[in-house]
C-alpha cells in the first residue's frame, strides 16, 4: 500500500483566507488530497482482497484521517472510492481518495443539522434509533454482525443504496477500535459481494461520512455505498428530489437472495 499526493489534486495546503465581498465571495482551494494505492495487484477489488489486507487498508484510512484532521483549520475529512468509469473512477487500480478541507461538506452539514434537531426533540441519536428499528423490522436489513449493520436506507437516493454503520454510537471513524476492523472489513466485503452478484459488478461510489473532530451525541459516522445505475435528470436537479425506481425493500430482497446463492455456490 502507498499513500501519495493526488496526481491531479484540486486542493493544496495553502492558507485559507476568504476573499471578495458580500456579493462575490471566493475562497482558495485549500486542503489536502491524497490517493491511497490499496494493493500492488491492479486487478484486486475491495471484495476480493484478503481480509487481513482490507483491515490494513481500513486502518490506513483511519490513520490518514486522524493525521490530516489534526492539521490547522481542517473542518471536514472524507474517504471516497469511485469504482467504474460511470462512478468517476480515474484508475482501474484499487484506490481511495482522502480529502481534508477547511470548509464543511454540504451533505454532512445537512445530516448534522437534521440529527441535532432530532436529538433536541427526542434526546437520542437519530442514527442509533434508525439502526435499532431496522434490526427489529429487518425489511431493509442486508447484513449485520456484533459491531456493524448494513441496510438499505428508508429514503434511498439511488437504487440499491446501502449504508454501513457502527451499532454503538460514534461520531467519528477515527475513533474506531483496532479490534473492530475485522468486523467492518467482513461486512464491507459481504455488501460489495452482494451488490456485485445482484447487479453484475455495477459502478459505485463509496463515501465515508464522519466528523473531522468527533464530539457529538447526535451525529453517527457511516459509509454510504451508492451504485450508479441511474442518471440524474432535470426533475432531480429542478426539485432536489432523487428519482429512485427501486424501493429499498426490493433492493434488500435482491441483495439477500444474491448472498444466499453465493453461499450455495461456495
Ligand atoms: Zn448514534
Ligand atoms: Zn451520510
Amino acid at each position: 500500500m502507498r499513500v501519495i499526493e493526488h496526481p491531479s489534486a484540486l486542493l493544496s495546503p495553502k492558507s485559507f483566507v476568504l476573499g471578495g465581498d458580500d456579493l462575490f465571495g471566493f475562497a482558495p482551494s485549500s486542503g489536502y488530497q491524497e490517493l491511497i494505492v490499496e494493493h500492488p495487484d491492479a486487478s484486486m477489488r475491495l471484495d476480493t482482497m484478503p481480509l487481513d489486507h482490507l483491515m490494513a487498508v481500513l486502518k490506513l484510512y483511519r490513520d490518514r484521517l486522524s493525521h490530516l484532521a489534526a492539521k490547522p483549520h481542517i473542518n471536514h475529512v472524507q474517504i471516497t472510492r469511485n469504482v467504474g468509469k460511470a462512478a468517476g473512477a480515474l484508475y482501474e487500480h484499487p484506490h481511495a481518495q482522502v480529502l481534508a478541507m477547511p470548509v464543511t461538506s454540504r451533505w454532512v452539514e445537512e445530516e448534522v443539522t437534521a440529527a441535532q434537531r432530532y436529538t433536541g426533540a427526542k434526546g437520542s441519536c437519530l442514527f442509533c434509533d434508525v439502526i435499532e428499528a431496522e434490526l427489529v423490522d429487518r425489511e431493509r436489513l442486508v447484513s449485520y454482525n456484533p459491531a456493524f449493520v448494513a441496510f438499505a436506507p428508508y429514503a434511498s437516493k439511488t437504487p440499491f443504496e446501502t449504508w454501513i454503520l457502527p451499532r454503538h454510537h460514534s461520531s467519528g471513524f477515527t475513533h474506531i477500535a483496532s479490534n473492530a476492523l475485522p468486523l467492518l472489513a467482513n461486512l464491507l466485503q459481504t455488501v460489495i459481494r452482494a451488490l456485485n452478484a445482484a447487479l453484475n459488478d455495477p459502478p459505485y461510489n463509496f463515501v465515508l461520512h464522519t466528523l473531522a473532530h468527533p464530539n457529538s451525541d447526535s451525529y453517527h459516522w457511516h459509509i454510504e455505498i451508492l451504485p450508479r445505475l441511474t442518471t440524474q435528470a432535470g426533475f432531480d436537479w429542478g426539485n432536489g428530489f432523487y428519482v429512485n425506481p427501486t424501493p429499498p425493500e426490493d433492493a434488500t430482497r435482491f441483495l439477500r437472495e444474491a448472498l444466499a446463492l453465493a453461499e450455495v455456490v461456495l
